[in-house]
């Protein structure tokens, strides 16, 4: 399943593709403020629909994640990083994503605060 995805202005649109089945809620302070709900795929899975866009980049604590968000909009439909084999990963905030029902997701949740 491919599914499409875009913050709110449209500069950044893109398609992930996999199955999805869950989202990760963390409530580290990072997560827990922007709200994200998070669906991992392979970084290969995720392509940038317009490539020159221009994507605000966020990291903090080890730096090893890059949270982007647009610029002009704010939204922040992406972060990108390895998981724990050092395989490239991309974390989807599924909000982002065009017909989820989100309510109707099943949420895993995480302790990221605790970590
Ligand atoms: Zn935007």
């Amino acid at each position: 399943m491919i599914y499409k995805g875009s913050c709110h202005c449209g500069q950044i649109s893109f398609e992930a593709e996999g199955m999805l089945e869950q989202a990760m809620e963390c409530n580290c302070s990072h997560c827990n403020r922007k709200g994200y709900l998070l669906w991992f795929v392979p970084r290969s899975r995720l392509t940038l629909l317009k490539p020159d866009a221009k994507l605000a980049t966020y990291t903090f604590n080890k730096h090893v994640i890059q949270h982007h968000f647009c610029p002009t909009c704010g939204c922040a439909p992406f972060g990108f990083g390895k998981d724990r084999s050092g395989a490239e990963t991309a974390a989807v905030n599924v909000r982002c994503l065009e017909g989820v029902d989100v309510a109707a997701l099943k949420r895993i949740a995480v302790d990221g605060r605790s970590f």
